[in-house]
């Protein structure tokens, strides 16, 4: 480790990207992405974006098209509308903006694997929150945190969505701490949290653009919760990013929020193949978890995973494994075309005979 580095970067280790094969056909069901590209009005818009020939300029400060298509889609005023560069980084500005160090928060223990990297570089202390067998969250145990509650609805890589009951039930026992509910994939799930943004002002939901809407590449991710918070996140953004992505990012997500149609077709499409192949890993003895995700989470039976996950390397279809406490012998698949699943299924059928 350099002997140059601040007790802040010694604290965090350097992340580790999800794997990449340099094959070109290789089927990619590792990160969670969308595998069908976006609406093509954004590409019309990015493409104007360009034609405005303004890249020299700095975008608008206060991202007001965009802020005003997400308020539009949720019902909302652009007032409960914060944007940033991915959800990752709405995350990160969320742990300076409402988490102290000296008070503890809390995060499930089967997590999105970025809320112990972000505590530990805003030393910020945690205690991670054991979940059920079934995956399912200990509502009570999310009661009175002395610092705030983060967790993902639904849960990765869990794939489970937690009935809002749950939630406002976490919501009640904290009411002078903020909850952060990190919905990076609820648009293949039940119902947001945005529906209580009126009710808790303690509640910030966190959404991105990377999965529902196929624009992983452009990142673009937002918060929304009552005014006070959002001008919480602007005082972390500095000024020249203040609630800003850049200028393409910016043209591209605003149209993606206005082609409803193409997103609402897309995501349906995406959960019809999940359902079909459930079935499929089922029938195979596969242990699936209940998926409300764009991703399974799935155990093989009589099988290690980590030789399943080598064996479809070695056919060009790539796909995670988790072998860490609790998720022993776990694989998590994103969920592909119709025609990438069914390559994946084959492949499995002549792996498992
Ligand atoms: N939250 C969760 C639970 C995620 O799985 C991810 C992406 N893997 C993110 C946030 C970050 O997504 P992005 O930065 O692309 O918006």
């Amino acid at each position: 480790m350099s002997r140059f580095l601040s007790t802040v970067a010694k604290r965090t280790e350097p992340y580790v990207p999800g794997e990449q094969l340099n094959q070109p056909d290789i089927i990619k069901l590792n990160t969670n992405e969308n595998p069908y590209p976006p609406s093509p009005k954004v590409l019309a818009a990015i493409q104007k974006a360009l034609d405005d020939n303004s890249l020299q300029r700095y975008p608008s400060p206060t991202a007001d098209p965009l802020r005003h298509a997400i308020a539009d889609t949720y019902g909302l005023t652009k007032e409960q509308v914060f944007v940033g560069n991915g959800s990752d980084e709405v995350l990160a500005f969320s742990f300076m903006a409402f988490f102290e160090p000296g008070k503890t928060i809390k995060f499930p223990e089967i997590s999105y694997s970025f809320y112990p990297v972000y505590s530990k570089i805003f030393n910020i202390p945690f205690e991670k929150v054991p979940l059920n067998e079934d995956f399912t969250l200990p509502m009570e145990n999310f009661f009175q945190s002395d610092g705030g509650v983060i967790l993902p609805n639904p849960n990765a890589p869990t794939s489970i969505y937690a009935d809002l009951d749950v939630i406002e039930g976490i919501l009640q026992q904290n009411r002078d701490q903020v909850v952060v509910i990190d919905e990076a994939y609820i648009d293949f799930a039940g119902p947001s949290a945005i529906k209580l943004i009126d009710r808790y002002d303690n509640l910030l939901v966190i959404q991105t653009t990377s999965k529902s809407r196929a624009l992983a590449g452009l990142r673009v991710g937002f918060a929304l919760g009552q005014p006070e918070l959002i001008e919480g996140l602007t005082r972390i953004k500095d000024s020249f990013n203040s609630y800003t992505v850049d200028r393409l990012a910016m043209a591209g997500a605003t149209a993606a929020f206005q082609d409803h149609a193409y997103f609402s077709e897309s995501t349906k499409k995406i959960i019809r193949t999940r359902e079909r192949c459930v079935q499929s890993l089922i029938e195979m003895g596969f242990d699936v978890v209940p998926s409300d995700a764009n991703f399974l989470f799935a155990k093989p039976a009589n099988l290690d995973a980590l030789v399943l996950y080598e064996q479809l390397k070695e056919r060009g279809i790539l796909v995670r494994h988790f072998d860490q406490e609790g998720i022993n012998n776990y694989l998590r698949i994103t969920i592909g075309t119709d025609e990438q699943m069914e390559v994946l299924v084959e492949a499995l059928k002549q792996l498992i005979k």
